[in-house]
């Protein structure tokens, strides 16, 4: 299922979180040389992402919302 990105957070850790529409969230790790998101560790990046959408592995296993 696609969901719209509706905010960011950090986790325990410092990683970036996407906040979705649908109540669940999904890491979006800047992580080099495996992940490449420069543009989530700055307040513009995560600004123009806001109601992209991704895809929510979550929903598609029907996670619960915490
Ligand atoms: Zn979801």
């Amino acid at each position: 299922m696609q969901s719209a990105v509706v905010g960011f957070h950090t986790d325990e850790e410092g990683h970036w979180v996407a906040d979705l529409a649908c109540g669940h969230g999904q890491h979006v790790r800047h992580d080099p040389p495996w992940m490449q998101r420069p543009w989530v560790l700055t307040a513009q990046g995560r600004a123009e992402r806001l109601g992209t959408k991704l895809e929510c592995k979550k929903c598609n296993k029907e996670t619960p919302v915490a």
